[in-house]
């Protein structure tokens, strides 16, 4: 068994315990095995141990990649900051993007969408907990941006993602991916047919899990430390 392999395992016992423990099924969280930094060989590691679904956050790292490995059936899932200049790439060659933020953004997705290609699937980037300078729209402003998201022709709203920073214990985490979820279950209740709450991390997907992920997006754990800048 490859390490990765075996990290897998580990990471999707952590996942069936963490559902367990909030009183919910394992099939309601998918598994986003974030490969950033990591080659090809690494993906292909982990889809032959059964991973389908991958994310990364550098755009022109992430194109190479998704070409290389082109045989495979794989889903790709942009979950970093996206540039102006790169929203054609992302929409070439993605499946999902997690962090939209802007309306601009958005509408070049969309306008940039091939034609041959199913709409792009998308998430709002929430900040629950930063400044203004943080990425990530304010709670306030996310019902006003999901609407205008939803309605764009090649886009398919799919829900809210979140990276609120780490702090030290269970309950604060909890509290602080509770708040996500309650943006999630207001634009749900203002009529938007939203399935995808993404949040969680290698070290917090527990908390994130009890407060209602349904996506949570791990590297480390799977694939190993990695540098620290890139
Ligand atoms: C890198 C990254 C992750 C994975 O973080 P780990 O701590 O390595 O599990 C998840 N989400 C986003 C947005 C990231 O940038």
């Amino acid at each position: 068994m490859t390490m990765i392999e075996k990290n897998l395992q580990t990471v999707r016992a952590r996942v069936a315990a963490a559902c367990s423990a909030a009183g919910r099924a394992p099939g309601e969280v998918t598994l986003l095995a974030v490969s950033k930094t990591f080659g090809p060989a690494a993906v292909a590691a982990a889809h032959a141990a059964g991973q389908t679904a991958f994310g990364e956050n550098y755009i022109q790292e992430a194109v190479q990649k998704i070409t290389q490995l082109r045989q495979l059936p794989l889903q790709w899932h942009c979950i970093g900051p996206i540039q102006s200049n790169k929203t054609r790439l992302v929409a070439e060659h993605f499946d999902w993007v997690h962090t939209v933020d802007r309306l601009k953004t958005a509408q070049r997705l969309s306008e940039q969408r091939p034609a041959h290609l199913p709409a792009l699937q998308v998430c709002i980037q929430v900040n629950v907990d930063g400044g203004a300078a943080k990425s990530g729209v304010l709670p306030q402003e996310a019902l006003a941006l999901a609407q205008q998201v939803a309605a764009l022709p090649r886009l398919r709203l799919r829900g809210v993602m979140s990276i609120p920073e780490p702090v030290p214990d269970f309950a604060a985490a909890c509290a602080l991916f509770a708040r996500v979820k309650a943006v999630f279950d207001a634009l749900k209740a203002e009529g938007l047919e939203l399935d995808t709450l993404s949040m969680g991390m290698s070290a917090d997907l527990e908390a994130a899990i009890h407060a209602g992920s349904t996506m949570v997006r791990v590297g480390t754990a799977i694939f190993g430390g990695r540098a620290k800048v890139v």
